[in-house]
């Protein structure tokens, strides 16, 4: 079994990886979004940094944290995304999630500002997401928006992505690549949404 240290050491790297992907693929644009994973067997996790882009995020910069929102390590003396705490709710309430992305990928959510759920219009969308529900409007990093995430996530049990309101997008995985990809294909399907109600 790896240690806990090797898991930081390489959950940091993957970290700033995913970041860096889900920057450079457009899902989400200037010091927007934030990403986080659990690290096996802890009630810790590594976030990104408030206010840095997802493009420029490197292991170092990432913040510890344990479950109540304590940090643990910040060796840059960065602060945790304005996020951490509907972040946190994901992994107390969902035993199965090890890595959480929000994002703004403009598709989705331009589809988000409908206030419906996303229309599945793809059998894979359809297969894989089962359903994307939507949460309310509220301020970034307020506490009226973790009660909207934490409703979401309640009512919603098992589910894998959700759009907010005006905002973005919130997709939980067993890793970090698979939360990536569920953004990727919630952005996709949104994006197919929007081509298929052009054609007539
Ligand atoms: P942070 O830079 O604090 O993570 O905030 C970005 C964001 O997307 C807020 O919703
Ligand atoms: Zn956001």
């Amino acid at each position: 079994m790896r240690g806990r240290e090797a898991d930081e050491i390489s959950l940091r790297r993957e970290l700033a990886e995913i970041s860096r992907r889900a920057f450079n693929r457009g899902l989400v644009s200037g010091t927007g979004g934030n990403i986080s994973a659990r690290i096996p067997d802890t009630d810790q996790i590594l976030i990104t940094p408030s206010g840095v882009s997802l493009g420029d995020v490197e292991p170092e910069v990432n913040i510890l944290l344990n479950l109540e929102g304590v940090v643990l390590d910040s060796s840059l003396g960065l602060k945790p995304s304005k996020e951490s705490s509907f972040h946190l709710a994901v992994y107390r309430l969902r035993p199965d999630v090890m890595a959480v992305a929000h994002l703004h990928p403009p598709y989705a959510t331009a589809y988000s500002n409908k206030g419906r759920p996303l229309p599945l219009v793809t059998v894979s969308s359809r297969v894989v997401l089962k359903e994307v529900p939507w949460v309310e409007c509220a301020l970034p990093g307020s506490r009226e928006l973790y009660d909207f995430v934490c409703e979401g996530l309640k009512k919603h049990s098992g589910v894998r992505a959700m759009l907010m309101k005006e905002h973005g997008v919130l997709a939980l995985g067993p890793d970090l690549k698979t939360a990536f990809y569920l953004t990727d294909l919630v952005e996709d399907t949104a994006k197919i949404a929007y081509i298929a109600s052009h054609i007539s």
